[in-house]
């Protein structure tokens, strides 16, 4: 097949949050320093290259962008400041917009003030939808628990649940899209999918491949943050209803709640004063989803605790409140940012190095299928 060129790829990456790429001679000195760049995936040159030669095909069946952890030490070597680790940063944007089915994110990436204006829409449509259950089910704003609650647990189980659901399936035909861009035409076999499947959980639990980045605090922060979001998703999809009684603390579960709450905001913090700071290459740019992603965070992580302690007070009628402040958070963060935004990297990773260990896995026994029939061919060719 005839190699496309798209003389304004890079341009169009600028929209992204790309730096400068014509500044790149391809000197090949990131590669050098960059501790995940390794045979057949030599990060992040060559996606440097093809960006530069507008080989948008290449780019977008790439696994490459989302072997870099953005550690920086690729822009602090660079010669001629052409930001790698910032460019690469921003083809991950543009790759998310590219597997996105609705639009919605390479909207968002490109324009953050439909992002903001999203936000404030499901923010306000999930505070009014909320406000107006609670008062046509008769339930009484100074009740936080029990049936005669504003929002009993039951409820909120559900609708909780239905968003999972929803974000499943919208996350899922994302994927679908991803595996159809890198794996469509690979030839791999479903032994080398089944056999390379562990890859899957282990690099979405310990960001293993983090981990070999020299610097190893900003891994730390990251693990903390990572974990600290799964165990609050546990406890809201699992145990909601201990969650929310009260107001003695059960510490069965309360303990992990604010646990994962403490682990939630100082990591945001951190990340936020880094920025602010722009105490490391990966925090010398922030691109307005950056800010977009820690903000929702610390909103959400902050308000979920203020309700906690408003309900464990005494205080229901604040705590229905800040409930439904909280809430107006957390599903256009759910909704919008999950499939759509910074949070959907999440899926992508751990799926980009499982996909590169499907392809290796294939190409090996291609090689063992090859060799095998070398052999057989001699052995007739001797027997004839
Ligand atoms: S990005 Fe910089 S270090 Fe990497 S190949 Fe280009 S000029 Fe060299
Ligand atoms: S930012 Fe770090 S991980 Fe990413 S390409 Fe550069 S050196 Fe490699």
């Amino acid at each position: 097949m005839a190699t496309v060129i798209k003389p304004g790829l890079a341009d169009e990456l600028r929209a992204y949050g790309s730096a400068d790429v014509d500044k790149c001679f391809n000197c090949g000195n990131c590669s050098a320093v960059c501790v995940h760049s390794e045979a057949p995936h030599i990060i992040p040159r060559r996606s440097m290259h093809a960006l530069q030669l507008g080989l948008e095909d290449k780019l977008k069946g790439s696994l490459e962008p989302w072997m870099c952890y953005y550690c920086g030490e690729c822009s602090e070597q660079c010669p001629k400041e052409a930001e790698p680790g910032e460019t690469m940063m921003s083809m991950r944007r543009w790759l998310t917009s590219k597997y996105d089915f609705s639009g919605l994110s390479g909207l968002f990436y490109r324009s953050p003030a439909w992002e903001v204006i999203a936000i404030i829409l499901a923010a306000l449509l999930t505070g009014i939808g909320f406000v107006l259950f609670g008062t046509l089910r008769g339930g009484s704003f100074s009740a936080y628990d029990g049936e005669n609650a504003f929002l009993p647990a039951h409820y909120v189980h559900r609708f909780d649940w239905t968003m999972a659901i929803v974000l499943v399936i919208l996350l899922g035909i994302n994927v679908m899209r991803m595996w159809r861009n890198v794996m469509g035409g690979s030839g791999a076999g479903i032994g080398s999918y089944l056999s390379a499947l562990p890859q899957l959980p282990y690099q979405f639990f310990t960001q293993a491949k983090y981990k070999q980045c020299e610097r190893s605090r900003p891994w730390a922060v990251h693990l903390a943050l990572m974990l600290s979001y799964v165990t609050m998703l546990i406890l809201i999809m699992f145990f909601l209803y201990r969650m929310q009684s009260g107001p003695a603390i059960d510490w069965r579960v309360h303990a992990f709640g604010y646990l994962a709450s403490i682990g939630l905001i100082a990591a945001v913090i951190l990340n936020i004063r880094g920025r602010l700071k722009k105490d490391s290459p990966q925090h010398a740019h922030s691109h307005e989803s950056d800010w977009m992603f820690l903000y929702l965070l610390l909103y959400v992580a902050v308000t979920g605790l203020l309700q906690n302690f408003l309900h464990r007070s005494g205080l229901d009628a604040a705590a229905n409140a800040m409930y439904v402040i909280h809430l107006m958070g957390v599903v256009p963060m759910l909704v919008l940012e999950v499939p759509f935004g910074k949070w959907a990297h999440l899926a992508y990773r751990p799926l980009a190095i499982y996909f590169a260990r499907v392809q290796a896995l294939a190409l090996e026994t291609e090689a063992a299928n090859a060799e095998k029939a070398a052999s057989r061919a001699a052995a007739e060719s001797t027997a004839a």
